[in-house]
């Protein structure tokens, strides 16, 4: 049931991270507090015109600590209430918060909500504290309307610094500064100055004739590789001829080019052979892969390798572990992979 007050109604879930975090006396590392610690340091929180309600996973983590059975239980507090509020905010670590962020895009499909996901890189409770612009402008545009009085962006997004990205599009790139991240392949949907100024002929927006399905099922049976010169076959073989694997990210060369190794390809062969999907990602943060463009992509793609386009590899892996995680056999994640679902890849 939806709220009878006007004002539009947004629910922030907080899951952990630096946002809601104190300086341990005895360590002097950083640990997550309670909810109602991180609202006390927050009280501007409630001088915004909108209906907020908030809650807290049960234990708020380091999002090191995240894992997909986290990405259920988010996708649960949200279809739950998916009815009653107009938005979403999801506090969360920024460490893996680009992987949260693409399985949920994956998991929650035809969406037709903003469930926007932020941080920070410094404490609430410290003066000089990203945590509250981040907060307050990601509740400005879970809250947004365009002129039909929809939502502004129904999308899975990540807000961080003053931009707003598509969540599947982003990956951590500063451990640093503000601008923790960045979509490299597919443009910024918002950009926040004195005002926010939208980028609608980039946001994606629900199919009107299908309802809003979540799916709460992943297989986590996944495994990413990365080439470097000098790889060796045995270790290659120890992380990959595994029982139950069945998909491999290989984190390729330039536009997806691997050493002409003679065990290369019998290996991609015989993980062929036992189901396994395995998909090609480059190493590069910008561009795609194109696997035909020199020999070196070519033996790949000639042994089954599936393109990864210009997938995060954040993306890839989580919607892997979605499609896996429902049933499909190796040719249909195949097929998928070559889809854009929601957004992630440019075809
Ligand atoms: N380690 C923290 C986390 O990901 C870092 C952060 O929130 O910025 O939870």
């Amino acid at each position: 049931m939806k709220y009878t007050d006007s004002r539009p109604s947004i629910f922030i879930l907080y899951t952990g991270g630096t946002i809601g975090m104190v300086e341990n006396p005895h360590t002097g590392a950083l640990e997550n507090f309670g909810l109602d610690r991180f609202v006390k340091l927050f009280p501007e929180l409630h001088r915004q015109p909108y209906h907020i309600d908030y809650a807290a996973l049960d234990h708020p983590i380091d999002s090191s600590d995240m894992e997909p059975s986290g990405w259920v239980k988010i996708a649960k507090e949200i279809v739950r209430r998916y009815d009653m509020y107009d938005g979403f905010v999801v506090l969360h670590g920024t460490d893996t918060m680009a992987y949260t962020a693409s399985a949920l895009s994956f998991m929650l499909e035809n969406l037709g909500k903003p469930v926007i996901l932020t941080g920070s890189q410094l404490p609430i409770g410290k003066l000089r504290t990203d945590g509250k612009e981040n907060l307050l402008t990601s509740v400005e545009i879970a809250a947004a309307r365009n002129e039909e009085g929809a939502s502004m962006v129904p999308e899975v997004c990540i807000y961080f610094d003053s931009r707003l990205m598509r969540g599947n599009r982003t990956t951590k790139v500063n451990a640093e500064g503000f601008n923790a991240f960045r979509s490299y392949n597919y443009p910024s949907l918002a950009k926040a100055g004195i005002s926010i100024r939208y980028e609608p002929r980039l946001i994606r927006r629900p199919d009107p004739d299908r309802p809003f399905t979540p799916h709460l099922s992943l297989d986590d049976r996944v495994m990413l590789l990365t080439l470097f010169p000098g790889i060796r076959r045995e270790y290659v073989e120890a992380a990959l001829l595994q029982d139950g694997l069945r998909a491999v990210v290989i984190k390729t060369y330039g536009s997806g080019n691997a050493p002409q190794k003679p065990w290369l390809r019998p290996l991609l062969a015989e993980l062929h052979r036992r189901g396994v999907v395995v998909v090609n990602n480059t190493q590069c943060s910008q561009g795609a892969v194109e696997m035909g463009r020199y020999e070196t992509g070519l033996q790949l793609l000639q042994a089954g390798v599936v393109n990864g386009y210009d997938s995060t590899i954040e993306s890839s892996l989580t919607k892997l572990m979605l499609l896996l995680g429902h049933g499909f056999s190796q040719q249909e994640v195949a097929a998928q992979m070559n889809c854009s679902i929601a957004g992630e890849i440019t075809l």
